[in-house]
């Protein structure tokens, strides 16, 4: 890969503090390219503490009004939100792709899987309902009812710069905390724009700010001790760091980390309908989704066969192209750091001795010579044992794991050290409910190769795909980002006092 070109006046990715673009004289910057070129388009602020302490300290001074707004009333400016996104979503998924990579029409999948979460948390008046019990004892009620936490961060991973930064604002916001979003270095442009669409909607400054940083912004955020909760998407070591920083200093914390998710495929299904599944699944975002489905585990001889005849012609007729180019399946991956990462795994697979039945090096879009492109790889009779199947890729490689029984698939899920999402292609409804119950992962599909539960539901994985004990948006969101409080009453009715008691209260 030869050098990016050397670009004179670079568009410049700012912290958004209160309200408004904040710069600082001489910030540490970095570069953000354009996948498709190779090229630097921007540079982004990377913040010190200076930046941090003046986004929590505009956070901590705009949080109690807020907070004191009726339920309905932050409902509201988040229904305007939502207006304003769907107004300007061709515009949002041009700025996003143009920065991540995907195509157009998957950048908007990415920002509509995020306004749902936004619709989710419109209802916050009911989602924030508590429980009230008359008469728990004689003349006592008791009733609960969630409260915001203060000031929470999220840090959001490259591969989804809208959808995971709006599952985290949604409920944040709603519940009437303030929110310092530190979102992708890679691709920063949309946080910021969600930004200036959530002031627009009626937002008062200060309730949403966006600082721009690396590993040393995430660290101080994970210290700063106005800061009372974070929630962290990204890769599992990092997770798994953020997640033991964070409860060190006493943080609320939830960190969702990488996948490596498998696709079961019954002798029974149907294949036809699997592998149109699978390929989008395992190719659709370059790869580059903890959804996506890199591992596919063919149960049976004759299945194994069938299947890898019907990938190869199915990956073959795939497109690579721009990301503006409507007609292609896949854009360039994000970076040339990332490029060269997964062609390193397409070199250890074979050297672990795995069939490289089609190999995605080397690919070259004409015209975009020096963008980060990859063609689509197969892998077959991948084994548990090698490096590629245990690691992450996150690229479009898809590696086939033979198994004879169903009983072997299940165990290969299980046992592996990721447990995001699975999804099992079959016919057999016991078979599929078997799995379903006994499966190790968090996040399982029958027939449905991307199992994201819907924003009334909550997202999270198991073992190294999720710390902590609460999930992304649904409930679990609302929870999140509140806390409970039980308060148990007793009105004075006259009458006799009663007597002093040195006994734990109960009920008679
Ligand atoms: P990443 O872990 O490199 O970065 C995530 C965030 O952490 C970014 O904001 C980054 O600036 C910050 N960061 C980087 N290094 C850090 C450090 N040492 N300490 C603290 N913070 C640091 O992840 P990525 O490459 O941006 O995203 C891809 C990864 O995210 C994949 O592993 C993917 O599976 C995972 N992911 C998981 C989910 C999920 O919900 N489980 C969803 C999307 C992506």
């Amino acid at each position: 890969m030869n050098a990016p070109e050397t670009v004179t006046s670079l568009r410049t990715v700012e912290h958004f503090i209160h309200g408004r673009d904040f710069r600082i004289a001489a910030p540490r910057r970095a570069e953000v390219y354009d996948p498709n070129t190779g090229n630097v388009q921007a540079q982004v602020a990377l913040a010190s503490a200076t930046e941090i302490d003046r986004a929590v300290q505009s956070a901590v001074d705009a949080q109690p009004a807020w907070a004191a707004l009726n339920p309905q009333r932050r409902a509201r400016v988040l229904f305007t939100f939502k207006q304003h996104i769907e107004r300007d979503m061709d515009a949002l998924a041009a700025q996003l792709s143009a920065e991540h990579g995907k195509v157009h029409a998957d950048a908007r999948g990415d920002i509509q899987r995020g306004l749902e979460v936004i619709e989710f948390v419109c209802g916050i008046p009911h989602l924030l309902k508590g429980e009230y019990t008359q008469g728990a004892g004689s003349g006592i009620d008791v009733y609960s009812m969630r409260q915001p936490l203060g000031v929470v961060a999220g840090v959001t991973p490259f591969n989804f710069p809208a959808m995971i930064p709006l599952w985290m604002m949604g409920p944040a916001l709603a519940a009437g905390n303030a929110f310092i979003l530190k979102p992708s270095e890679r691709d920063p442009s949309t946080a910021n724009r969600l930004a200036e669409l959530l002031i627009e909607a009626g937002l008062p400054p200060g309730v949403m700010n966006v600082v721009h940083g690396d590993k040393d912004c995430v660290e101080t955020l994970l210290r700063h001790p106005l800061i009372k909760a974070v929630s962290f998407v990204g890769s599992s070591d990092i997770a798994q760091s953020v997640y033991q920083q964070a409860a060190a200093t006493g943080k609320r914390v939830q960190a969702m980390g990488g996948a490596k998710n498998h696709g079961i495929v019954m002798p029974d299904a149907d294949l036809d309908q699997a592998v149109a599944d699978i390929v989008g699944a395992a190719f659709g975002s370059a790869g580059e989704r903890c959804m996506a489905l890199p591992v596919v585990v063919p149960v049976g001889d004759a299945t194994a066969v069938q299947l890898r005849e019907r990938l190869v012609h199915a990956i073959k007729a795939l497109k690579v192209g721009v990301s503006t180019d409507p007609a292609a399946h896949f854009g360039p991956v994000v970076t040339a750091a990332h490029k060269a990462r997964i062609e390193n795994y397409i070199r250890i697979g074979v050297e672990e001795g795995a069939e490289l039945v089609l190999d995605g090096r080397g690919f070259a879009l004409r015209g975009h010579e020096r963008g980060f492109f990859l063609g689509p790889s197969l892998f077959d009779h991948v084994k548990p044992a090698m490096r590629t199947y245990q690691e992450e890729i996150f690229g479009p490689v898809l590696q086939i794991v033979r198994a004879q029984s169903l009983e072997e698939a299940l165990q290969l899920a299980s046992r592996h050290p990721y447990g995001n999402g699975v999804a099992i292609f079959t016919r057999d409804g016991d078979a599929a409910r078997e799995f379903a119950d006994r499966v190790e992962v968090g996040m399982v599909g029958i027939n449905v190769p991307i199992p994201v539960p819907v924003a009334y539901h909550s997202f999270g994985g198991w073992k190294r795909s999720g710390f902590g004990d609460l999930n992304q948006y649904g409930m679990d969101g609302v929870r999140f980002f509140t806390r409970a409080k039980i308060v148990t009453q007793r009105w004075p009715r006259g009458g006799p006092v009663a007597d002093q008691s040195f006994v734990i209260p109960t009920l008679r």
